[in-house]
């Protein structure tokens, strides 16, 4: 296991972030490349924890020959959002200095300018270095995890339409509960990567890549975060990376994903119409009907008729809920994955800001 770091200078005097990256040398050029980080958003670590049960693994591959093709991980990819601690609570999803998403805003550049997202780097701030350094890595890459997860939430990910269906041994392996195709249209990392082989060809768009891959993995939610699951999900990525080739273990056999894959535009989001105590009536995993009662906001307590209900749009499967008690008007309660479009119509890009 080679040890590097990606250094970045802070905005400020007498700040350095230094972000540890490890790559296993495959012994077969022609294998796929992949490139693994997690905790993008620094709050997000079900993924820090499995990376650091599959390093462990590929420790002991590489000491027996077993890593065909280059494996890249950084477990911790954002150091500056791991920094950021605001009244006691960690903010890992936003730079609190300039209010970005840190999974927002990457470039949207063709392959072939690779090594322009590196150069006259001191003319970024921290963030935006950040975003380009791991952006140039993983460019290096054909097969790119990014490995995120939700608030309350089934195991799932987002996966570009161009990479499907080659991508369902992913979802396979990692027992996904189901899969949500998205449209490639916003700036993401994963969605950055994407457009990066898309336009390899300035001008010219590839709609379909074959033997590449660039996903968002969300594994489940926030506080899973527990031993047995890091372990069954680092388990997961190596039966990925065996069946990939990536990694020699002949015990491993690829298996099927049979759970739903739906379009964005399938997505119902669920949000309080008003601000209000939640109370859940449905919990992640539960298929539900139309009609059916999901969640009661209390907004006026104590009040006669003070408070609202809340009714599934149409039937589907309940895949991630907000782990708030107290929501404000307009907040995203749940996701659920349907057989048809909603009625609400969705604009391109990413579910949530
Ligand atoms: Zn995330």
């Amino acid at each position: 296991m080679d040890v590097s770091e990606i250094i970045i200078p802070g905005d400020t005097p007498g700040i350095e972030w230094r972000l540890p990256v490890f790559r296993f040398k495959g012994d077969d050029p022609a294998t796929p490349k992949v490139y693994i980080q997690a905790a993008l958003h620094a709050d997000e670590v079900p993924g820090t924890a499995l990376l650091h049960f599959l390093c462990e693994k590929l420790r002991d591959a590489e000491s027996t020959g077993s890593i065909a093709g280059d494996i890249t991980i950084a477990p911790q990819a954002n150091p500056i959002g791991a920094a950021q601690s605001h009244f006691g609570e960690l903010q890992g999803r936003f730079d609190l200095g300039s209010r970005t998403n840190f999974n927002r805003d990457f470039p949207l550049i063709s392959l072939r300018d690779r090594n322009s997202l590196i150069e006259d780097l001191d003319r970024y701030p921290a963030t935006d270095q950040l975003k380009r350094q791991l952006m140039h890595v993983a460019l290096g890459a054909d097969l790119v995890l990014d490995l995120h997860c939700d608030d309350e939430s089934l195991q799932y990910a987002y996966i570009d339409e161009a990479f499907w269906p080659e991508a369902s041994d992913l979802a396979a392996a990692l027992a996904m509960d189901a899969v949500l195709l998205s449209d490639g249209e916003s700036s993401a990392f994963e969605e950055a990567i994407g457009f990066a082989w898309k336009y390899e060809v300035p001008g010219e768009r590839h709609a379909h890549l074959p033997g590449k891959l660039s996903v968002t993995v969300e594994l489940r939610g926030q506080r899973d975060v527990y031993p047995h699951m890091a372990k069954a999900d680092a388990e997961g990525l190596w039966r990925f990376l065996a069946a990939r080739g990536i990694i020699r273990d002949e015990s491993i056999s690829p298996s099927t994903f049979a759970g739903p894959a739906v379009p964005l535009d399938n997505i119902e989001m669920i949000r309080s119409p008003e601000s209000g105590t939640v109370l859940f009536h449905c919990n992640i995993g539960e298929e539900v009907t139309e009609g059916d009662l999901l969640a009661t906001i209390i907004t006026r307590p104590g009040m006669a008729h003070g408070s609202i209900e809340i009714r599934a749009p149409q039937a589907g499967l309940i895949v991630t809920r907000t782990s708030d008690r107290l929501v404000r008007r307009r907040a995203d309660l749940m996701k659920i994955a349907c057989s048809q479009p909603s009625g609400i119509v969705r604009k391109a890009g990413t579910l949530e800001d």
